[in-house]
């Protein structure tokens, strides 16, 4: 793989990817190849996927064990609120840190997409309920939490989330969220670097100070990038649509796409973004070769404990 100029900053990058759990043992063959490429790349944390409603749940909490038992990674276990009330996510909370998770991104989940309501008596609202609720557990659980604290990450938007009226909307609410205990954000994809840029300067003059790390996927196929514009309402950028709809096979589609995230994110980085986090689609060589690009992979130190006394994907982060 050709390495192109190296991104500007010096900075430690932070380095984390996206799983999600697999659907049947063929799916769980390729993922367990994936997860092996990148634990050689030593990153940050490995986020786990969780369906909105708990709808994958076991399939979720039995890839965090076994990230937590049979590899060096330390995952980051996504978890949604929609549809469920406090007594249960409480216990799903507790579940997770008996089992030695320690790192939780806090989400509402999306709505079901058939119209209907999500609200259940008694279930939360927003992000923000859950982390309030995470960090109530945690202190009802101190004595096992003396390491350390547990990380929460949450979600932020470049581009403005669909349901939400404005993009000030959208900062007012990560902010909330930093005030209810989140200790960074990952991003939503985004097309292009500006609405990076644009969150991070208003992020900060509003007064969120925590890390916001920008998500990025490779664009490896047409398919895929359209697919997820209509999954996360962000339209994806005119041109990349064009140049992908023009490539000749898939060896051209791809060679476009991982270009044109290396050149993402490393807008991104250079804007002073303090990690990247990658969604895989459980695929590791797309994932690998953008990294490759930005001269950012870095050897697995064989061994190495896990830190779970570091709030740990914000180990390197700030
Ligand atoms: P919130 O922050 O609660 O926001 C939801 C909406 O409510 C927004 O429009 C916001 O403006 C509004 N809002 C929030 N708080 C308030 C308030 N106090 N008052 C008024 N309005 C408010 N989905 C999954 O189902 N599973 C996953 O594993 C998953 N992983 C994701 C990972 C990342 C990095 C990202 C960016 C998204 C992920 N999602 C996942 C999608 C996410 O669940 C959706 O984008 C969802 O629609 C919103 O989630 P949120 O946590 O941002 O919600």
């Amino acid at each position: 793989i050709q390495a192109v100029s190296p991104v500007s900053t010096t900075a430690p990058i932070a380095l984390s990817y996206e799983l999600f759990p697999p659907r049947n043992a063929s799916a769980s063959a390729t993922l367990w190849n994936t997860i092996r490429e990148l634990e050689s790349t030593n990153p940050d944390y490995v986020s786990v996927t969780y369906g909105a409603n708990g709808s994958n749940r076991d399939t979720a909490v039995e890839l965090l064990n076994r990230l937590l038992s049979e590899t060096s990674l330390r995952p980051l276990a996504h978890l949604t609120c929609v549809g469920n009330t406090a007594d249960e996510l409480a216990a799903i909370i507790s579940e997770l840190l008996d089992h030695g998770v320690r790192g939780i991104l806090a989400l509402r989940g999306d709505l079901p997409k058939d119209g209907s309501s999500a609200s259940k008596e008694g279930s939360l609202s927003y992000a923000q309920d859950l982390i309030d609720l995470i960090r109530r557990v945690e202190q009802r659980r101190s004595a096992l939490l003396c390491a350390g604290k547990v990380a929460i990450g949450v979600a932020a938007y470049p581009a403005k989330h669909p349901e939400s009226p404005s993009i000030e909307h959208d900062v007012e609410v990560l902010l909330a969220k930093q005030r209810s205990g989140a200790d960074f954000a990952i991003t939503q994809v985004f097309f292009h670097a500006d609405h990076y840029k644009d969150l991070i300067r208003r992020a900060r003059r509003a007064g969120v100070s925590i890390p916001i790390i920008p998500g990025v996927m490779p664009f490896t196929s047409l398919r895929r990038v359209q697919r997820l514009g209509v999954m996360t309402g962000v339209d994806p950028a005119p041109k990349l649509l064009e140049a992908l709809g023009r490539a000749e096979d898939a060896r051209e589609s791809r060679r476009i796409g991982v270009d044109a995230t290396v050149d993402l994110a490393r807008a991104a980085l250079d804007a002073g973004a303090p990690g990247i986090h990658l969604y895989t689609f459980n695929e590791h060589a797309a994932a690998l070769e953008v990294l490759d690009k930005l001269q950012l992979l870095r050897p697995a130190r064989p061994g190495a404990p896990k830190e779970f006394s570091q709030p740990l994907p914000v180990r390197n982060i700030q």
